[in-house]
């Protein structure tokens, strides 16, 4: 079973889904305390990355001409919502009155005004080749270390999906008998 897919395009959906994820957590505390306790690995692992982001690719972004934050990609998924919830952090509020291929309203002149573990998941996986390559090549060793520092967090972020997708539906289930 799958979660469902927000669409930047459908505000009510996506408050719904904020209430229920938000409810769920509220009311299983006990139960969730395990993944609970990975949000809060993974809160450590975005501190971990931040050093990296700051030093090594920010300041290829912050010279780009046409930077790929748009108002989509900063827009969180059902996952990213679940994430929030589980590392105690208030989910950002979204202005839905704005164009979703324009600038992200989080963009700044200074980069993004979100803190890392604020933005959807994709806003720290996804770098263009130009970046990656950039990086890659003119700081081997430290690429290395980062590539090994976001796979820890890919890993953990999947181990959290996977018990609270396990107890989510579980609980679903047992409401529609
Ligand atoms: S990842 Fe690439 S496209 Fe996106 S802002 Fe950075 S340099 Fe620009
Ligand atoms: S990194 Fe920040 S500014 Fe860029 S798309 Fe994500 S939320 Fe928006």
């Amino acid at each position: 079973m799958e979660f469902p897919e927000l669409l930047f395009e459908e505000e009510q959906a996506y408050r719904t889904a904020c209430r229920q994820v938000t409810a769920f957590f509220y009311a299983n505390e006990n139960s969730l305390s395990d993944v609970s306790a990975i949000g809060r690995e993974i809160k450590c692992c975005y501190t971990a990355l931040e050093p990296f982001f700051h030093d090594y690719t920010e300041s290829i972004c912050h010279e780009c001409a046409t930077p790929c934050c748009v108002n989509r990609h900063g827009f969180p998924d059902f996952e990213d919502l679940v994430l929030f919830q589980a590392m105690g952090i208030s989910i950002p509020e979204y202005n839905f009155h704005v164009i979703d291929t324009d600038i992200c309203q989080f963009l700044t002149k200074d980069g993004c005004s979100l803190t890392r573990c604020m933005r959807s998941y994709r806003c720290t996986w996804y770098f263009c080749d130009y970046v990656l390559d950039e990086f890659e090549h003119s700081h081997r060793i430290i690429f290395g270390k980062f590539d090994s520092a976001m796979s820890r967090l890919g890993d953990k972020r999947g181990m959290l999906l996977r018990q609270f997708k396990h107890l989510w539906f579980e609980d679903r289930d047992l409401t529609s008998q």
